[in-house]
């Protein structure tokens, strides 16, 4: 692996986000981790030799900070985001849908935007898109995570043909069930027996590592080959509806 590499990992202080800073560390990558929990990001920086950049990434001034940190970089891991409760549309809250929209959305919006002239610079730049199968097909309870997640996957495929001709891959990776420590505490309000429920009975969910393998994966082929959309999820979950809990 070039050690020239430099990627910025936004969502890194759990997750997906810190086993992806940890896996491109241990290939040779050079990577800005970007998360609102400094302590976290520090945790992680001695631990990997990342660098830790405290972020609130629906605020415009902390973005411009977060490309300013970034400098030369040839990857950018839009990977910060999440789901926030499981109301039916007829009664979900707007200000539940504000946040979804502002984390998964207009965050990778934004830092897209501010990242894009150094990707291009770069000559072999990358961004990708951590969606979700919910960015692909609905559930009940899901809409307002769904609505974002699709529009997160419309932004990405949208780019993909903007930047058409230009040295920049559009990639989207789309998870099913990834259990993560946070992921489903936050989307219950920290409640964690509803939290556990969702992982009940189900063999071998995703881990985040898998999910970070697939994303040194895509991030590694050679450059002429953009993996568009990579859909992975556990064994036990054929489809969004069809998991199975073994009792
Ligand atoms: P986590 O809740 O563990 O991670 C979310 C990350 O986003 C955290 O590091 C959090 O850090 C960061 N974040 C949240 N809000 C902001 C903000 N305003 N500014 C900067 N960073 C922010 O979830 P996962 O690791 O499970 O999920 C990662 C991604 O994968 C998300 O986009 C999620 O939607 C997607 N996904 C997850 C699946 C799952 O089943 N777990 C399935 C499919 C997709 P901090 O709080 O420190 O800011």
């Amino acid at each position: 692996m070039d050690g020239a590499l430099r990627a910025v990992v936004t969502g890194a202080s759990s997750g997906i986000g810190a086993a992806t800073v940890r896996r491109l560390r241990a290939e040779g990558w050079s990577v800005l981790a970007v998360a609102r929990r400094e302590e976290r990001l520090r945790a992680l920086a001695a631990e990997t030799g990342c660098e830790p950049c405290p972020a609130d990434l629906t605020d415009p001034d902390d973005v411009a900070r977060v490309a300013q940190a970034a400098g030369a970089c040839s990857a950018l891991v839009n990977n910060a985001g999440g789901a926030v409760g499981t109301d039916p549309v007829a009664t979900g809250d707007p200000a539940d849908w504000q946040r979804m929209f502002d984390v998964n959305v207009l965050a990778t919006l934004r830092v897209t935007q501010a990242l894009l002239p150094a990707l291009r610079a770069s000559g072999r730049g990358d961004v990708l898109v951590m969606s979700s199968t919910a960015a692909h097909v609905v559930y009940e309870g899901g809409g307002g995570y769904a609505a974002a997640k699709h529009a997160e996957g419309a932004l990405a495929r949208t780019l993909r043909l903007e930047l058409a001709g230009d040295p920049v891959r559009v990639i989207e990776i789309a998870p099913g069930m990834v259990r993560t420590e946070e992921f489903s505490l936050n989307r219950f309000g920290g409640d964690r027996e509803k939290a556990d429920a969702v992982y009940a009975g189900v063999r071998e969910p995703l881990t985040a590592e898998d999910v970070a393998d697939c994303v040194a994966w895509t991030l590694t082929r050679p450059h002429h080959v953009n993996v568009d959309l990579l859909v992975v999820r556990p064994l036990a979950q054929a489809a969004q509806h069809k998991v199975v809990r073994e009792p």
